[in-house]
């Protein structure tokens, strides 16, 4: 793991802000992984906020919910922040934020069954949105005994504070969240794990008043429960990646090809914790989220609440004025995040954040050849040969790039951080990724 410039003293500790409802949102239907919805509504139809407009019959995929209420006036391919472009609904704001539900109001959380939490959990769309996209309801119903749930709070990207702003803001509703995510996996151990660059969000968990009984508050039986332990991690990178998460705080170690249930263990983002919070407790499907906005061009970088299908002109506009024209708008943080091409390209249900960089904070430098200093092997944090992988993928030996593992790259981004050749690694990797699945 590598210690990175952290640049978060822009948006720490500045309190979230609801971004102004856009006059038109643009919906992707895919923002999961698994197979893309399909519209349930049509040109013409009127819709409230919060309403299901999309959905799929597949093993693997979550609903889609109207962030506004108005009017759909388009299905049509549009930009989309992780796969070039996508069937996309297009809907006009009538600005009266007419509400729809997703569950009957429950007189009671305490009695709900684990299933019935998912349920909740699917019909709301809720899918990982540190960034993965892998929908909940399925994640939360593993297929082996759970004893340890880990809850990622690390935030290890540079530039990023949503989730940090996010546990100081609402550390009580995490603390329900966690405890129905608990519930579902049925874990004894509840682990929070924050990066030391967070104080104030780890004084906040480590001070809360009735911890165990908020985390447990819906155990039946919580004899054998734990109370739930904050983790005080260093700050490094990737402290996020799941696999490191659980090999630094339960020491065990996921072996090639085996998922973190094989162990007994489930991760689940902070973000997602809230968001489940809000889905069973306020019935409150995910068409909301916050995002950290920020970067040398822009003048009030800021964490934002911002509607799914937010065009991010929007958003930038927001935090305006803009200080010098942007050269490079990752969505994302710097290290795992996407170039975008366009400003019209929309928030979605795993957008963590936005950044500006000016010109010279964007030139590239040229790559050059490798010379075989065996530095990106050294800090692959799965183990990796990245620079093996690189040269069978510029050969387009896709086989070979298996063989050498490129499936286990957790596209972390270090390999290329620290070449010092530049080599464009992980961009290769990603390339070979694609090819294999
Ligand atoms: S090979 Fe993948 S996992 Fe290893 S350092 Fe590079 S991007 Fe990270
Ligand atoms: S870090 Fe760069 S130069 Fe060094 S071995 Fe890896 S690819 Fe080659």
């Amino acid at each position: 793991m590598v210690r990175l410039k952290e640049f978060k003293d822009n948006t720490k500790n500045v309190l979230i802000q609801p971004a102004p409802s856009s006059s038109k949102v643009y919906i992707p239907l895919s923002q999961h992984i698994g197979k893309p919805c399909a519209a349930l509504v049509k040109i013409g139809e009127e819709v409230t906020l919060g309403q299901k407009i999309a959905n799929v019959q597949a093993q693997v995929y979550a609903p889609i919910h109207s962030s506004i209420s108005g009017k759909v006036v388009d299905i049509q391919n549009w930009p989309h922040p992780a796969i070039g472009r996508c069937k996309t609904i297009v809907i006009e704001n009538n600005f009266k934020d007419s509400p729809s539900t997703i569950h009957q109001p429950l007189s009671s959380q305490d009695q709900l069954t684990s299933q019935q939490i998912r349920d909740i959990i699917f019909e709301a769309g809720i899918v990982g949105m540190g960034g993965a996209g892998f929908p909940t309801h399925i994640k939360l119903n593993p297929p082996k005994q759970i004893d340890t749930l880990i809850i990622n709070a690390a935030e290890c990207e540079p530039f990023l504070t949503a989730d940090s702003s996010l546990m100081v803001e609402k550390t009580q509703e995490i603390l329900l969240g966690i405890g129905l995510t608990a519930k579902c996996v049925g874990a004894k151990n509840v682990y929070i794990a924050i990066e030391d660059n967070k104080p104030e969000a780890i004084k906040k968990f480590q001070s809360v008043s009735g911890l165990r009984s908020a985390v447990y508050e819906h155990q039946p039986n919580t004899k054998n429960q734990k109370p739930l332990n904050t983790i005080v991690l260093k700050s490094r990178y990737p402290q996020g990646s799941e696999k490191q998460l659980i090999k630094n705080i339960s020491g065990k170690e996921i072996p090639r090809n085996k998922l973190p249930f094989d162990l007994g263990v489930v991760v689940q983002n902070i973000a997602t914790v809230f968001a489940i919070y809000e889905a069973v407790y306020l019935n409150k499907p995910l068409y909301e989220r916050v995002i950290t906005v920020t970067g040398s061009c822009l003048t009030n970088p800021k964490n934002v609440l911002a509607r799914i299908g937010t065009p991010i002109k929007d958003l930038i506009d927001f935090c305006a004025p803009v200080k010098e024209k942007p050269a490079k708008i990752i969505i994302g943080g710097p290290m795992m995040g996407i170039a975008q091409y366009t400003d019209t390209v929309p928030v979605i249900k795993t957008t963590t954040g936005i950044i500006l960089f000016n010109a010279k904070e964007a030139s590239g430098q040229e790559e050059d050849f490798c010379i075989r200093c065996g530095e990106c092997i050294r800090e692959c944090p799965v183990g990796l040969m990245p620079c093996l992988i690189n040269l069978a993928s510029e050969k387009q030996l896709w086989e070979q790039t298996k063989v050498n593992g490129a499936l286990d790259c957790v596209e972390c981004g270090i390999c290329s951080y620290v070449c010092p050749a530049n080599r464009n690694l992980v961009q290769s990797i990603k390339r070979a990724k694609k090819k294999l699945l």
